[in-house]
């Protein structure tokens, strides 16, 4: 009776929905973990979108959108494409509130971000609306960012509340998160501003698209005095990149 309630009462996977052989190891079977998508190398090594491997690639190693010397952003990196697999996960750790997923989707980013973690201060993460963060109960970005093994730091906070990025052609992202970001209020104390002061900032969000949010946050901890920005997210809507 037990072993049958168990199979009954047991959560299925967080992606699949199939009944879990190891429940205790996470609400996503073995399967969908491997089934993830991930970007690989080579990518442009400032922006993070693949490269076309072989020959042709750039000997710069950056596309050809990244070819200007200067970025707000010195380099972006993401754990896999925005689709598959792994946009049902980020759907279901975002709106099911599925919390226990954030050490491995977190674990994920870090593997993807090895090769950009040296060196880096302290991690921010994009923050919500207090409006939205108050409905959806938490913010992904930051259950995300406290996984990577460095300090976190509440550096930003979003002062006007922004229709979601995902809602609005491409066009429209960069003039909507105009202006909706400021230096955390306790800037100026450890917790904010004295740590973004001269550091390399690792900025975090779950999903990037335009990349028009980072955008908007990285100007406002360059401003604040950052030395360097960098971006790491979960998942990003890939432009398959010609060199
Ligand atoms: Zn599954
Ligand atoms: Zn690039």
């Amino acid at each position: 009776m037990d072993a049958l309630l168990a199979v009954i009462l047991a959560p299925g996977c967080a992606a699949c929905g199939a009944a879990l052989d190891a429940p205790t190891r996470g609400p996503v079977c073995a399967a969908c973990w491997r089934a993830v998508p991930r970007i690989t190398p080579p990518v442009c090594e400032r922006c993070g979108d693949p490269l076309p491997a072989g020959p042709t690639t750039a000997p710069s190693g950056r596309c050809h959108r990244c070819r200007q010397p200067q970025a707000l952003i010195a380099r972006r990196r993401a754990a896999g494409p925005y689709e598959g697999i792994l946009r049902r996960l980020v759907h279901v750790f975002k709106y099911d509130q599925r919390h226990t997923l954030a050490p491995r989707l977190g674990g994920l980013m870090r593997e993807s971000g090895a090769g950009m973690l040296d060196g880096v201060d302290c991690v921010a993460a994009v923050p919500l609306h207090p409006r939205r963060q108050r409905a959806r109960g938490f913010n992904q970005a930051a259950e995300l960012a406290v996984h990577l093994g460095l300090p976190v730091v509440g550096a930003l906070r979003r002062i006007r509340a922004t229709a979601p990025q995902t809602e609005l052609p491409a066009s429209r992202r960069r003039v909507n998160v105009r202006g909706a970001f400021a230096p955390a209020r306790r800037f100026g104390v450890r917790a904010g501003g004295a740590a973004v002061e001269g550091a390399c900032v690792l900025l975090v969000d779950d999903v990037t698209t335009t990349g028009a949010t980072l955008d908007a946050c990285a100007r406002v901890l360059r401003r604040a005095g950052a030395r360097e920005v960098r971006a790491l997210t979960l998942a990003r809507a890939v432009r398959r990149a010609r060199s």
